[in-house]
């Protein structure tokens, strides 16, 4: 412990004397210390050359987690103090039990853990970690395994990315939910929603414990995180963010992603966007698209957000910024159907509604009776089902109010999805039903 400490304020003071100190490393790890001698080097690699198997994961979890360290770091003397010329040439970051050197790009596999390995199976970890130390930003996505977008977002932004002309370190987790992404499902093997359960528990079920050995063993590691989603079950979202706009760090973290929208949601409690932030790691889920596809124009707005994104915090020196936009920030609600039918839609995404607008007609084929649905406010619309049967209270379209910055002082509900918006009601609260696998449909992120 006592090792520990001292090379950490070794550390610490040796950047805080050379000016080196990044703003946005929010979260310096103990971890990302080099440690003493022992802990095996990654292979530097180019990201884009493919491989035949992924490389074995550590054999125990226990290695990264904090006890485990200070235990094993403990018997070893104290090591030299490194120069100073090596901090500006980038810092060594620790993961998943291997060193990353600075200026390189390596392919790591993390899985839940060997008593569910057999179960799991691991998933790769794609690190870039750059010349000059800074923020460790991380990419996650398919949490959700049928949600594909956020996959190819990390795949091109990762293979993108010189370890040479990168400020700080990316980690990016394409695949989180391997177990739902091989059954084409959002769920895990036992229907559980992983999303739900961060950030998880040792001895919890197996949703629990997967998200624990995630959330210990990367997440907090970060200093940053994106987590990337799409619509769910037969809805589509207009690319946006989702941020709690009441946490400081939060929202301006949220104002680097360029003509992004921002929709204010404090999120459920289990999801990663919620247990990260309570954790210290600012995040923001960005979501984009409709789930089982792979759609370019959302993917490449996702990719075009992060690198504005990572414009923004210094990692990256390019001029494929967005003319300065401005970020427009929004409330929502949603708009349930009265009565049962075919909904077919007269909106697209992104569309700007006034209030009583039709949003499209539900129709009964059997009685060809057919209902108009309208447009509760003036608003835009952010998120939308796909044609399909529909059943009364389905919620079908998710309309954007713009709200001027600063004037987001409502604490949202928890779980603003399940909002009843048969009427506006934008302060009602709804106590979260998580935990239970058969959530609301609607619950998207
Ligand atoms: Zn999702």
């Amino acid at each position: 412990m006592k090792t520990k400490r001292t090379n950490l304020l070794t550390f610490t003071l040796a950047l805080l004397a050379g000016g080196l100190l990044p703003p946005f490393n929010v979260n310096a790890e103990p971890d990302t210390v080099p440690e003493p001698a022992g802990i095996e080097k990654a292979e530097n690699i180019d990201l884009e050359e493919p491989i035949e198997a992924l490389p074995p994961t550590e054999e125990s979890t226990a290695d990264t987690s904090p006890k485990a360290s200070n235990a094993a770091a403990e018997p070893t003397p104290e090591p030299e103090p490194e120069p100073a010329d090596p901090y500006e040439e980038g810092m060594p970051i620790v993961l998943l039990g291997k060193e990353i050197p600075p200026r390189t790009a390596t392919r790591l596999a993390w899985s839940a853990g060997a008593s569910l390995d057999g179960i799991s199976g691991s998933t790769p970890v794609l690190v870039v970690n750059g010349a000059k130390p800074g923020p460790t930003l991380c990419l996650t996505a398919a949490i959700h395994g049928d949600e594909l977008n956020g996959i190819e977002i990390v795949r091109r932004l990762v293979y993108d990315i010189d370890p040479t002309k990168l400020t700080g370190t990316v980690v990016g987790v394409p695949i989180v939910n391997i177990q739902g992404f091989r059954r084409n499902s959002r769920y895990l093997t036992d229907r559980r929603d992983l999303n739900r359960h961060f950030p998880g528990h040792p001895e919890g079920s197996l949703a629990s414990r997967i998200a624990w050995s995630f959330f210990t063993e990367i997440i907090e590691h970060c200093s940053v995180l994106v987590d990337l989603h799409t619509g769910s079950f037969h809805r589509t979202n207009l690319p946006q963010l989702r941020a709690d706009l009441m946490n400081p760090a939060v929202k301006d973290f949220s104002e680097n992603f360029g003509s992004t929208v921002v929709l204010h949601s404090r999120g459920a409690e289990g999801t990663l966007r919620y247990a990260a932030s309570m954790a210290g790691v600012p995040t923001v889920t960005l979501e984009a698209g409709e789930p089982m596809r792979l759609q370019d124009k959302e993917v490449a707005h996702g990719v075009k957000a992060i690198q504005t994104l990572m414009n923004k915090m210094g990692m990256r020196k390019h001029s494929r910024f967005w003319g300065d936009p401005e970020p427009v920030f929004y409330e929502s609600t949603w708009v349930r159907v009265d009565t049962g039918g075919i909904l077919f839609s007269d909106v697209f995404l992104g569309k700007r509604v006034a209030e009583g607008d039709v949003l499209g007609t539900v129709t009964d084929p059997i009685t060809n009776r057919r209902e108009e649905v309208l447009s509760p406010a003036k608003g835009r619309v952010l998120g939308m089902a796909l044609n399909q049967v529909v059943l009364p209270g389905f919620a079908a379209y998710r309309i954007g109010i713009e709200t001027p910055e600063g004037e987001i002082n409502i604490p949202p509900p928890r779980d603003e999805d399940v909002l009843d918006s048969s009427k506006l009601d934008r302060a009602s609260t709804v106590e979260p039903t998580e935990m239970d696998p058969d959530l609301e449909p609607e619950t998207a992120e």
